[in-house]
C-alpha cells in the first residue's frame, strides 16, 4: 500500500523542486530560464558553443548535430558538428553529384541547401 503514496508525494515534490544545471565543470548556471533545448541536454546557451568544455574532467565539445557532448578528437578544427556527421554527408552528397552532376531531384537540393545554410549560420 504505501508505494502508491510514496509516488504520489515524490511526484509532486520532483516537480516543484527540479532544477537544471549546466553539467559543464565549473559552471553553476541554472538552467530554469533556459530554452528546453539546453534544458534537455543539460548545457547553458555558452557553453554549448564553446569550442572546449571540461565534462567529468575530459575535454568536450556540443555537437550541434547530436545535440550531446563529444570528444575533441571526433571533431574537425572550429567544427561544431562531429567529423562523423560530416564526412558522412560529404561522402553521399559528393559522390551522388559526381555521378548525376545534371540530374539532382529537387527535393535532394533543397536538404542540401538547408544543412549548408545551417552549418555557415553559425
Ligand atoms: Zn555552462
Ligand atoms: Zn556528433
Amino acid at each position: 500500500m504505501p508505494p502508491a503514496a510514496s509516488v504520489k508525494r515524490s511526484k509532486a515534490c520532483h516537480q516543484s523542486v527540479q532544477a537544471f544545471y549546466c553539467q559543464v565543470e565549473g559552471c553553476n548556471i541554472d538552467l530554469a530560464t533556459a530554452k528546453d533545448y539546453h534544458r534537455k541536454h543539460r548545457v547553458c546557451e555558452c557553453h554549448s558553443k564553446s569550442p572546449k568544455v571540461i565534462v567529468a574532467g575530459h575535454d568536450r565539445r556540443f555537437c550541434q548535430q547530436c545535440s550531446r557532448f563529444h570528444d575533441l578528437s571526433e571533431f574537425d578544427q572550429k567544427k561544431r558538428s562531429c567529423r562523423r556527421r560530416l564526412s558522412e554527408h560529404n561522402a553521399r552528397g559528393g559522390s551522388h553529384r559526381q555521378k548525376h552532376s545534371h540530374l539532382i531531384p529537387p527535393c535532394s537540393l533543397l536538404h542540401f541547401m538547408k544543412k549548408g545554410n545551417r552549418w555557415t549560420s553559425f
